[in-house]
């Protein structure tokens, strides 16, 4: 799971070092003074036959690939280099390169650099022996010079290039796939980075993205496409924390981090922990001058670091004792990642604003049938099987929406979607027109409530529908709708309440139930009928695969058995159980980025919904359709990703 951090503004994080100076109390950073190297690291001279001047370097592992040399990689003005472990040069790529990170593929290495002169950032498929290109990806030049550049490998082999830049730059790009580079680049977000960002360096297991500020100290950030554009601090400069002078080079080692505090000539060493990171006595560097660059590899609980001196350029190595603390490498449970196949078009409101979902289906043509959308800021879209936008309806803070079908409306019948209206606490009616899927206003019904939210529809066996709302302190009505006059009314039939707040709620209509989700504690489900009794039993509670808070509810209406379908909000994902007694829990799955289409993965999700009809195509089982918190490449408002259930149906083994 990548790390969601609580958001720290600058002006959050000014408050948080004078927090830190007055009581140390920081999580992340221990609060420290003059703390004396306790020991020193030994220096030994290296020297190469070529490339001895250059600045940036990287030592390549065998990776446990039989015949692999683990070698050495240089960039300069002269080109790419390699070189073997006694300074031998074995090959060399030409050109006029700045920054280097690489990683060995079998007999392939894949470089990313960049052209000095034209700031393009550069990915190369080399053969490991010889350096020969066999693929290449040029990205187009940055508007700012290139400090550093870092690749990172999400948990569907996605391949990502950070760029960091001065004055705060920086980006974050898609650029390949497996093991294999895309044709073009594709731009995933921009990072705020702060004004001294120099060096970075990416933890794969922990998908940090940890990155230098010269004068402050070091920060760690979330690296998946994902992630918040927040940060935490792994450690600052004195007073605030333990560097005492200047951060410079970064390297990740296995659960931790080593950084250089190049004034000090002093490495520092960081365990992670499971919140923040626990620093280790520094390490004097002695006889170098200003130890500027870090490159390290790690094998046998034993890292070897190759320095380069900013002062004169001279490289030194050394080897250090490395023990990564067991609880600090421990991965999370792996969960399914699934893709999806389709986005719709931004919601029009910037923001939190897209939120729960319905789908109207066609009667005779199923590739007609629509998603409806809230924006919660401002109103409702339509959109069609491809994602397009269909309508918008302006029609205030609609939270969430639910379709049903065939309701009298004087002498006409109409397809109904009902929306909770936060802005007049009303359930908000529209028809939807049974042949052409036109979405249109029918009016409101006021609600006893004061501050309305989740919202979910009902049909009884005999036909009469409900709508069943919520409120965000724990209250829920149930109204039983008629528009038999021509004009739609509702009458509140039935009252209960949970104790926490609530949202998500879903009805299995073929067995008259209700699921409801107290969002920090469980789903219960009671009966749906109007007069029915009131007793809740609980389906599922937060913890194991649920983190809170539980968002989204839907039932996929298989032919013998029902599943419910959960938002896990807290830890991105859906959690699929069986919608009838012993609710058996059947797994869960996450959304990745679908670097093939182009569509970003999905988190935090709020409301989906889901159907089982065969929509045609791909959508031959059926369709989940999920809000998606965070909308990248590129970075727009918010927007709902549709995923063919068979995907979910192969990952879970459900039949
Ligand atoms: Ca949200
Ligand atoms: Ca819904
Ligand atoms: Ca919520
Ligand atoms: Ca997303």
């Amino acid at each position: 799971m990548y790390p969601t951090f609580r958001l720290i503004s600058l002006a959050a994080a000014i408050a948080l070092l004078s927090a830190c100076s007055s009581d140390g109390q920081d999580a992340a950073v221990e609060h420290r003074t003059e703390s004396p190297p306790s020991a020193s690291l030994d220096l030994q001279a290296w020297t190469a036959d070529s490339a001895a001047g250059a600045e940036f370097w990287h030592l390549l592992d065998s990776n446990g690939e039989p015949g692999a040399v683990a070698a050495r990689l240089a960039a300069d003005g002269q080109g790419l280099w390699l070189l073997d472990d006694k300074g031998t040069v074995q090959a060399r790529h030409e050109g006029n390169f700045t920054t280097l990170d690489a990683r060995r593929h079998g007999s392939e290495l894949l470089i990313a650099t960049a052209h000095t002169a034209s700031q393009q950032p550069t990915l190369l498929q080399v053969s490991a022996d010889t350096l020969s290109v066999r693929q290449q990806l040029l990205l187009n030049a940055s508007d700012y010079r290139i400090e550093n550049v870092c690749l990172y490998q999400d948990e569907s082999h996605n391949l990502h290039l950070f760029v960091v830049g001065e004055e705060g730059r920086g980006d974050q790009w898609l650029v390949g796939t497996q093991q294999t580079l895309l044709e073009s680049a594709v731009h995933v977000r921009s990072l705020r980075l702060p004004l001294e960002s120099e060096h970075c360096a990416v933890d794969e297991q922990q998908h940090l993205l940890y990155v230098s500020e010269e004068s402050v100290g070091v920060w760690a950030y979330g690296a998946h496409p994902e992630a918040e554009q927040s940060r935490q601090p792994v450690d600052l400069l004195v007073p605030f924390g333990g560097l005492q002078k200047m951060v410079a080079g970064l390297a990740v080692v296995p659960g931790g981090l080593l950084a250089l505090d190049a004034d000090a000539r002093q490495l520092h060493r960081y365990q992670r922990q499971e919140s923040g990171w626990k620093s280790l006595p520094p390490l004097a560097l002695t006889g170098v001058v200003e130890p500027e660059r870090l490159a390290v590899r790690v094998r046998d609980d034993e890292a070897e670091l190759l320095l380069v001196d900013g002062d004169d350029g001279q490289l030194y190595q050394t080897r250090l004792d490395w023990v990564p603390e067991p609880s600090a490498v421990s991965t999370p449970a792996t969960v399914p990642v699934l893709w999806p196949t389709v986005q719709t078009e931004p919601v029009p409101s910037v923001g939190d604003a897209a939120d729960d979902p319905a789908i109207w289906l066609h009667p005779d043509n199923p590739a007609a049938s629509r998603v409806l959308g809230t924006d919660k800021r401002n109103g409702l879209g339509v959109y069609d099987l491809a994602g397009n936008a269909l309508q918008y309806l302006q029609l205030g803070r609609l939270n969430n929406v639910d379709v049903r079908y065939g309701f009298q409306l004087g002498e006409r019948r109409v397809d109904l979607a009902v929306a909770s209206n936060r802005d007049h606490n009303s359930l908000h009616l529209l028809a939807i027109d049974p042949q052409q899927g036109e979405v249109s206003e029918l009016g409101q019904i006021a609600t006893p409530l004061s501050e309305i939210y989740g919202l979910c529809m009902a049909q009884s066996a005999d036909g009469v529908l409900y709508a069943i709302a919520n409120d965000t302190d724990g209250r829920f009505v149930q109204y039983r709708l008629d528009g038999s006059s021509g004009e739609a009314q509702g009458e509140l039939v039935r009252e209960f309440a949970v104790g926490t707040q609530p949202e998500g709620c879903v009805a299995d209509d073929q067995r008259q139930r209700l699921f409801i989700g107290e969002e920090g504690e469980a789903v219960w489900v009671l009966d749906a009928g109007e007069d029915a009794p009131t007793e809740m039993t609980q389906v599922i509670a937060v913890g194991g695969l649920i983190e809170a808070d539980i968002e989204g509810l839907a039932i996929y209406q298989h032919d013998e058995h029902p599943y419910l379908i959960i938002s896990s909000q807290g830890n991105n994902s859906y959690v699929v159980v069986d919608a009838e007694s012993p609710y058996q829990l059947r797994g869960s799955f996450r959304l990745g980025l679908n670097a093939q289409l182009g569509i970003d993965g999905v988190s935090e999700t709020d409301g989906l919904e889901v159907t089982s009809k065969n929509l045609g195509g791909q959508w031959s089982q059926g369709m989940l359709v999920v809000q998606d918190g965070r909308k990248r490449m590129p970075e727009a408002n918010q927007n709902y990703k549709y995923v063919p259930w068979q995907s979910i149906a192969d990952a879970l083994q459900l039949d």
